[in-house]
């Protein structure tokens, strides 16, 4: 089922939204060679104690993962992409670093991922980054009303395919707000024109990526943290969108004016 929400509702996950920006971009300033992956867990727990909010990672137990998850972050190096477990690994000159979160504030959930490159950037990396950062934006400007949910992943599709990146489809993006996971799921590839129509309220969280070589994943033996299938690096985008009658707003964007912006 797909709950619609009220501009009041987009709203409070508006303000959500804009606490995981001002996180993420602590984690950009704060990710450099040296830095440990669970010095950058530990500044979000507090930053989440701080805030009063709640972690939508902490305690999930999916299908999937070995046990429930117990971070508030997901921390994904070089040809790891998604669920990266935190783990005792300091960061490395060249090193491709995805950053996600998604927490709850006062029961209404949003979800962002960055990828960033730590010290020195490869070229290669760069236009990995660049395609997951195009595709979402595309992805973004499709979710409109009267578009249908195709038009979206058909956008990211795109992109993909025109940097000559394979995607795979067992993950893609979802449906969310008084939950992390709520229908529809949004694939990453799909036809143009169709699928669910696409109606003011709806909110979404969309997240191409892609790894340079394989469209095919393995899970580490933590269960959790998903690797390209032939080591071939990766990177990740993702925004919480809300469909307005005046087109997409991207709830997760970093907004200067807005109410939460200013409580770091
Ligand atoms: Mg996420």
């Amino acid at each position: 089922m797909i709950e619609l929400k009220s501009p009041a509702e987009i709203e409070r996950m508006h303000t959500t939204g804009q606490f995981i920006a001002q996180i993420l971009s602590e984690l950009s300033e704060l990710a450099d060679v040296g830095v440990n992956l669970l010095d950058l867990e530990h500044h979000v727990r507090n930053r989440i104690r701080q805030r009063g909010a709640q972690s939508c990672y902490w305690d999930y137990a999916p299908s999937f993962g070995n046990g429930p998850f117990r971070n508030v972050t997901c921390l994904s190096v070089n040809d790891a992409v998604l669920h990266g477990l935190p783990h005792d690994y300091a960061l490395r000159d060249g090193d491709i670093l995805t950053t996600d979160l998604a927490v709850g504030i006062d029961g209404w959930v949003a979800d962002a991922a960055r990828t960033i490159i730590v010290g020195t950037p490869a070229d290669d990396d760069l236009r990995l980054l660049r395609a997951t950062e195009e595709a979402l934006a595309v992805g973004i400007e499709a979710a409109r009303p009267g578009n249908r949910l195709g038009d979206i992943s058909a956008a990211i599709e795109a992109v993909a395919t025109g940097y000559g990146y394979p995607i795979n489809t067992e993950f893609g993006g979802h449906g969310l707000g008084r939950t992390m996971h709520e229908d529809p799921h949004v694939p990453n590839t799909g036809r143009a024109g169709r699928g669910l129509k696409l109606r003011a309220g709806m909110t979404l969280a969309l997240e191409p990526w892609f790894a340079r070589t394989t469209d095919r994943i393995v899970f580490d033996p933590d269960g959790w943290t998903i690797r390209s299938a032939d080591g071939s690096r990766t990177a990740h985008s993702e925004h919480t969108v809300a469909i307005t009658e005046d087109g997409p707003l991207v709830l997760t964007q970093r907004q200067p004016h807005h109410a939460d912006s200013t409580s770091a």
